[in-house]
């Protein structure tokens, strides 16, 4: 299914243009207008899905695959030094566009950036009650 007024459906589809490095029938791969870093991509599904509680596990799994390929690319071309794959799920973790895509962030030694969050030590009894409540859902 396509959203007629979703930005990453127009870009997907090509009627949006875009910086796109790789495209199938089922992805398109393009550059990030604002990127986090030299070399950062975003894979998106034609189909949309709003985030990755929607996607069915056969276009997650095809995903994965063509972002390994991907993630190789971006490291035989621009000789970065790792990469950060990311994907944002609602407002409140930084979605900003409501068509789900794959963040890979070429990082470079000493490139200064920051992805990372606050750890908390957790007592054992907290982690195991979280453990059984997410067990329970599965
Ligand atoms: P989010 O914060 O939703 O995980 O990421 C959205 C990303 O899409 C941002 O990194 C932003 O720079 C990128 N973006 C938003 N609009 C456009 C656009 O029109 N073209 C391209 N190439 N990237 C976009
Ligand atoms: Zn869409």
């Amino acid at each position: 299914m396509i959203k007629d007024d979703c930005l990453f459906c127009k870009i997907a589809s090509g009627s949006i243009p875009s910086a796109t490095v790789y495209e199938d029938s089922n992805f398109r791969v393009f550059m990030d207008v604002n990127p986090a870093s030299k070399g950062h991509c975003l894979i998106v599904p034609r189909e949309h899905f709003d985030n990755v509680y929607d996607m069915d596990a056969e276009t997650a799994g095809r995903l994965f695959s063509l972002a390994t390929g991907i993630a190789r690319a971006q490291r035989k071309a621009l000789k970065c030094d790792g990469l950060n794959i990311v994907q944002n799920n609602g407002a409140v973790a930084g979605q900003t566009v409501n068509h789900f895509h794959l963040h890979l962030i070429p990082r470079y030694e000493g490139d200064g950036m920051n992805l990372l969050w606050n750890p908390h030590k957790a007592e054992p009894e907290e982690l195991e009650e979280v453990r059984k409540m997410i067990r329970k859902s599965i």
